[in-house]
């Protein structure tokens, strides 16, 4: 509690993440700390919800190496990266995306890119009110997007793949099931 606390190395250490390039105190950490404020507002309040899939997606496409493992969990974030910029986050996308992954997929992982955009989750974190906050989520959501450049086309690809795996599946159920319920899910 003595004034040299403020001149301490760590008041003044300005930490890297290591994934994203972020400048953050706590580095990796103090960089997922900044990402689960932001999950916590979107859980909190519609307004911020509504740009939290591409939050998200953009969030786990420079962490990779927490949240892009498997072959499947980076083509989930790609293709869902993909889908919120490129298609207006078409709801049957985001679905058909889950459905296919969901089932057994060959895909191969993609060589993993060391640069991952050029704005992050302190550039979003920084704003301040929700206009400002979803502005730079897009923004941010961009730039990691433009960083994968060399992927759009395995992305689409992908998207592509998940759309005529789910056509498959339904002219299956429809031919098998027709009239049989009124679904699997309730009506929320
Ligand atoms: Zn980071």
């Amino acid at each position: 509690m003595s004034v040299n606390d403020l001149s301490s190395p760590q008041a003044m250490n300005k930490d890297t993440c290591p994934d994203c390039g972020a400048s953050v105190v706590g580095g990796r950490a103090g960089c997922q700390a900044l990402f689960d404020e932001i999950a916590a507002q979107a859980l909190g309040d519609l307004k911020y919800a509504a740009v939290h899939p591409l939050a998200f997606d953009a969030y786990c496409m420079q962490h990779v190496d927490s949240y892009g493992v498997s072959a499947k969990s980076y083509a989930a974030h790609l293709t869902r990266l993909c889908c919120g910029l490129k298609f207006s986050g078409d709801p049957t996308i985001y679905a058909a995306i889950q459905k296919w992954l969901n089932g057994a997929v060959e895909i191969e992982k993609p060589v993993v890119l060391s640069y991952r955009g050029r704005l992050t989750v302190v550039d979003v974190r920084a704003a301040r009110n929700v206009e400002e906050h979803n502005q730079r989520v897009r923004e941010w959501a961009e730039s990691v997007w433009e960083a994968y450049s060399s992927q759009h086309d395995l992305a689409r690809t992908w998207i592509e793949a998940a759309l005529t795996a789910k056509d498959k599946k339904s002219q299956q159920r429809n031919k098998h099931r027709i009239r049989s319920h009124h679904g699997d899910k309730g009506n929320r």
